[in-house]
Parts: structure tokens; sequence; C-alpha cells
């Protein structure tokens, strides 16, 4: 018979329990072996039971008891079936004159039980949620005290039970509730007031770590039309589908919220640069490349990308969100059937450029325009034979401006053929002045023209009149050309072409083998010299295929009677394989940079080799500075 004193302490270890976060499984765990050490048993085991459904036992002192657990919930009938539905303790002193549970007697005395005393596990006036099974392998009641003392340990794990099930329902709820409250219920995917969470998150930790961030801003094109033509049934069903796509590409740490009807938003931290956040929007627009399938339907989809990107040190906050609606914003204006992408650094490369286009104008007047001059050499043994004459642009807030820009900038409005002739002009003076202090080293003159300068009216009698008034010797004139040049406007470029050949100038095509690349105008339009573009020599060692690019355009050329110059040799060993794929000139850093007019007319003078000879053979710069 168990002693009032030892019912307290077990009650009173387990009231301990209460206030700690055991799982309730421990407690039960523990309750149960308690109870057999007590009470005169041999096992003990707790049965959940819920009404309509086979009752699940929670817990077991040893495998026996578990094997009589087991044999209850699976029979479904047994003195705890009955304690629960009665709500009463059940004994049964000797299961083999026991009459009341038919299907269990039999399998359990054969499993070895003899006597049980089932107590339910009582929850006030509500259904019980259980019971507490005592076991014994020898026959006989349990005393009266035992049965009390049994009782109130139900009762006791009866409310650890609800308290734990309760507690679990509660969780589930907020869980659930906040869930969606931070979902959204169509596609599941996280929504505006997480996606703020999260970018909250992203700041605190680009903060501590100076990692990078972006957002992306994801809009479907006309998805309006979709909902109005085939109904928002089917609106919903390929929002859906887009969100799964999109889901499919996020990174372990991103996020991809859904912020409204059809806009997804791609929160992406640690990225390496730019280009990263610029390969995801990539990713963002080959998952819609396929058709959707949507209820029966193929439905095709484009959307317009908006990227903002927040680098290393840069301050991460909801700005982003809206810098990257406005980037989306721009790409839907430009088109939007397009997957495009703006980067919003590029709207600031935009404004900056409305500021170069306006200084640009000017400067010509400013002097802020010179030009640098690059030797063009023998490749054989480095003689000077010519040099191209490059723009540069010196600006006097940011520095030295790339001619690639200048040009590009210029090239939207009539200003290139100012630029243009300006440049043609101060070329065709500074070679005047190099002829009269070196007459015995005439040079030839390259000069890049742009497209749209080439086609410009009166270009012709520029060119002439430069001629005359230098003095110089048309064949000593070259006029560069790109390969996008020549297939612009065919018809007045052959004429212009042709008018220039009269003139007795030659023609380069500038950067050859990547543009166009159509062999065909190389046999129609009256081009002199090809320009190897520089791609294919930086890597004409590691790369097989530039070598035989290389190979190939020096071939042609013979075929074509046309002179190859190889453009960007910078080290002794491309200058080596130059020369041995048969490109007679070449031109680079390795044998000169750029550089000033009177840099390039000094060096005339001094050098008394006659010809100008750069040191191929050292591997230098030869003794010209960079001009910038
Ligand atoms: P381009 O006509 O192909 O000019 C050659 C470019 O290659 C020059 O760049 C030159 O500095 C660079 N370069 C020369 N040797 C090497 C080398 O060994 N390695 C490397 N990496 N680069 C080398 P730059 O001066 O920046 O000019 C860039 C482009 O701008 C030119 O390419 C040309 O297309 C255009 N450009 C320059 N001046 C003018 C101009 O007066 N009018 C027009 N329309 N375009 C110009
Ligand atoms: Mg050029
Ligand atoms: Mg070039």
């Amino acid at each position: 018979m168990v002693e009032e004193s030892t019912l307290s302490s077990v009650l009173s270890d387990f009231a301990r329990t209460m206030v700690t976060d055991f799982p309730i499984q421990r407690i039960l765990d523990s309750l149960v072996e308690r109870i057999v050490a007590i009470l005169p048993i041999t096992a003990a085991g707790v049965t959940m039971i819920t009404k309509g459904q086979p009752p699940r036992f929670i817990a077991a002192s040893d495998s026996s008891a578990l094997r009589f657990e087991r044999l209850q919930t699976t029979i479904g009938d047994g003195p705890c079936v009955l304690a629960y539905e009665s709500g009463a303790s059940v004994a049964v002193a000797d299961l083999a004159t026991e009459t009341r549970f038919p299907d269990f007697a039999r399998p359990a005395l054969e499993a070895g039980l003899v006597a049980v005393f089932t107590f339910p596990l009582r929850h006030g006036n509500g259904p019980a949620l259980g019971a507490l099974d005592l076991y014994r392998q020898t026959a006989g009641p349990l005393s009266e005290t035992d049965m009390v003392a049994a009782q109130t340990l139900a009762d006791v794990a009866a409310a650890y039970l609800w308290n734990a099930i309760s507690r679990e329902k509660t969780e589930q709820m907020a869980v659930r509730s906040h869930h969606s409250s931070l979902h959204d219920a169509l596609t599941g995917l996280p929504n505006r007031l997480l996606l703020a969470e999260r970018l909250e998150r992203a700041a605190q930790r680009a903060r501590r770590t100076h990692r990078s961030a972006a957002v992306l801003f994801v809009d479907l094109d006309r998805f309006k039309q979709v909902n109005d033509h085939y109904g928002h049934h089917t609106g919903d069903q390929l929002l859906i589908a887009v969100a799964g796509r999109l889901s499919a590409i996020l990174r372990p740490g991103d996020t991809l919220c859904r912020v409204s009807g059809d806009e997804f938003v791609f929160l992406c931290e640690d990225l390496e640069s730019a280009h990263d956040a610029e390969g995801i929007a990539t990713r963002i627009t080959e998952q819609l490349v396929e058709p959707f399938d949507v209820l029966d339907l193929s439905l095709v989809v484009t959307a317009s990308v908006g990227l903002a990107y927040a680098g290393p040190g840069t301050e991460v906050s909801d700005q982003l969100v809206v810098d990257a609606d406005t980037a989306m914003y721009q790409a839907k204006r430009r088109g939007g059937d397009g997957h495009r992408v703006i980067d919003l650094r590029e709207a600031l490369r935009h404004n900056r450029r409305n500021e170069l286009e306006t200084d640009l104008r000017t400067a010509i007047a400013d002097g802020a325009l010179s030009v640098a001059y690059q030797p063009i050499v023998r490749t054989a043994d480095g003689t000077v034979t010519g040099v191209e004459a490059l723009l540069r642009w010196t600006h006097a807030r940011y520095g030295e401006i790339s001619p690639v820009v200048a040009v590009d900038i210029a090239e939207q409005s009539p200003l290139i053929n100012e630029i243009g002739q300006w440049v043609l002009e101060q070329a065709g003076r500074d070679r005047a002045q190099w002829l009269r202090d070196a007459p015995e080293r005439p040079l030839h003159l390259a000069v890049n023209v742009s497209g749209r300068q080439l086609l410009s009216n009166g270009f012709c009698v520029l060119v002439d009149d430069m001629l005359t008034s230098t003095g110089m010797s048309p064949e000593a004139l070259i006029l560069e050309l790109t390969e996008n040049v020549l297939i612009d406007d065919t018809e007045r470029t052959l004429n212009v072409l042709g008018d220039l050949r009269s003139l007795g100038v030659r023609l380069a095509l500038d950067d050859f083998g990547t543009g166009f690349s159509s062999l065909s105008y190389l046999a129609r339009l009256p081009i002199d010299i090809l320009k190897i573009d520089r791609a294919f020599v930086a890597d004409i060692d590691g790369n097989p295929g530039n070598a035989a690019i290389v190979t190939a355009v020096a071939d042609l050329a013979r075929a074509f009677k046309l002179e190859v110059i190889a453009e960007g040799v910078e080290t002794p060993v491309q200058h080596d394989r130059i020369a041995a794929l048969g490109c007679e000139s070449s031109q680079g850093f390795y044998y000169s940079w750029p550089v000033t007019a009177a840099a390039l007319g000094e060096q005339l003078a001094t050098t008394r080799t006659h010809p100008l000879r750069l040191p191929v053979q050292r591997g230098h710069h030869g003794s010209l500075t960079p001009s910038s």
C-alpha cells in the first residue's frame, strides 16, 4: 500500500516539472516509472483517447506495458476504453474471470497480463482525455488507498496533458495566424509585411557584415489582360505557377514575396557584386521563357524587372524596394514586353550622361578635347609605319572620360560631326607638324569615323578639305570604320565609301570579328585594311580558338589582298604569336601607349633610327609615356 508521504513526494516532484519546459512526453514517462515504483503493480501506461478515434498510447513504463497498451489500442477494446467512456476507474483483479472485455481478455492473458486497473484522465466536466493503465502479472485487487492514489496521479497527469494540449493548440494557432498574416494566401509566398521584416534583418546584417544586398522588382506584363480575357480563376492559377517558377531560382537565404496582384519582389543578400544581381534578373526572365500551362491554356508571360543594388557598406533599407520599383517602371516604359533589367546605377549614369552631354557641347571651345596617337608598327621589326588618332576628353569634374563614352554621347546628336571633324583636322595638323620636324619619316594617319559621321552630309568634302589644307597625300590617310557601320545603310554607305575611295584615302575595318561579321561585305566594299579586335589577341595563347581566328583572318585578308593589323598586343608572347600567324602590322601597349602629339613628334625628331623603330624585342612600352 502506498504511503501518504510517498504519494505526496511523487506529486510534489510532479508539480515541480509543471513549471519547467519539459516536454509532455518526458513528464509522462517519468510519471509512469514513479507509479510503478510506489504502487504494487508491474507496469503502467498512459493512453490518449479521442471520441471516434482509436486510442493512442503515449507513455509506457516498460516493454510489457507497451505490449498491453498496444493490445488495447489495436483491438479498440479493454479497460481503458471503458474507463474513458464511463469516466470512472475500472478494476480487473483477475482477467481470467473477467467477462466485460471479450476481445481484449484472451490475447492479454496470453501475453501474461493478469490484473488491470484503469483510471480516467479526467478533465473538469468535459470528456476524459484518456486513461492511466496499471498492469500486474498476479491476480488480486488494489487497496482502496492505492486506488485513490492512482486516481489522484491520473488527475494530475490529465491536468498536465490538458495544459500541454492547449499550449500546443495555441501555439499552432499563433503560428498559423502569424504565418497567414505574413504570407500571401494565394501563392503561399511571404507578403509585404514579411518583406519589411526581412529587409530590416538584412539591414542589420549588412551593417554588421558589410555585405551587399539587392532587391529585384518583378511585374508581369499585361497580366490584367489575362484576368479580363480568361477570368480571375485563370489569373490566379497563372500567379501560382509563376510563383512556383520564381521560387525555383531562390538561393538559400533569399526571400521571394508577392507584394500585390502581379508584383513579386526578390530580396537577395550576400551578393559578390551587382553582376550577381543581374544574374538573378537574367534567371528570372529565363524562368518565364517557357509558356505556362494553365487550365488547358498555354500562356506566354513576360515581365519587367527592376533592380536596385546596395553594394558593401551601403545602407540597406526599404528604399531599395522603392528604387527597384522605379527601375521596374522604367523597364516597363521602355517596352515592357521584354524582360528588361534596369539597374538604378544606370539611371544615375543616365543623369550623369545628361550632364556629360551638356559639357561635351562646349568641350571643343573649352579646350577639353585632345588627340592621342598610338603607333602602328610593322610586326616583323617594330618599325613605326603609322599612328591611330584617339580622342581624349579631360572633364573638369570627372577627369579622363573614355572616348567610347564620349563618342556614344556625341553620336546621339549632330555633335559627333563636329567632334569627328575636329579630330580629323587636329590629327591632320599634328601630322603636318611631325612631317615638318622629321620630313624623312612620313607616317600613315588612321582616324576613327563613327557611323553617323560617315553618313553625314558633306563628309567627303570635309576629308578632302583636310587633305588639301595639310598637304597630306590621300593614301596616307586611313579611315577606320566598324563593321556595324557597314550594315546600316548599304546603298548610301556604298556611295560614301566609293567617294572616299576615289579621293584616294584608305579604309580600315576596325574591331574586326566583334561586330556583324558577315564576310560578304569584304568582297563588296572597298576595304583596304582589317584590324583584328584585341579580344582575339588578348587570349591568343590560352585559347586555341582565338589563334585559329587570327590565322583565318590573316588568310582571309591575303585572299582579299587586304592588310592586317592586330590590335591590343600587350606582351612579347602575343607579339611572337601575332608575327608567326602572319599579321604584318600590329598595335598595342607592348609597342607603345597612345601618346601626345608632342611626345610623338619629339620621338620622331630625336630617334636617329630611320625609319623610327620602337624597341619591340625589349618588350616594354618603348620610351614613350602614356598620354592618359
Ligand atoms: P579603337 O579604334 O579600337 O582604338 C583602339 C583602342 O584600344 C584605344 O582605346 C587604345 O587605347 C586601346 N589599346 C591600344 N593598345 C592596347 C593594348 O595593348 N591593350 C588594350 N587593352 N587596349 C589597347 P581608346 O583610346 O580608349 O579608344 C576606344 C575606342 O573609342 C576606339 O577603339 C574607337 O572605337 C573609339 N574612338 C576613339 N577615338 C575616336 C574618335 O576620334 N572618333 C570616333 N568615332 N571613335 C573614336
Ligand atoms: Mg580604331
Ligand atoms: Mg579597334
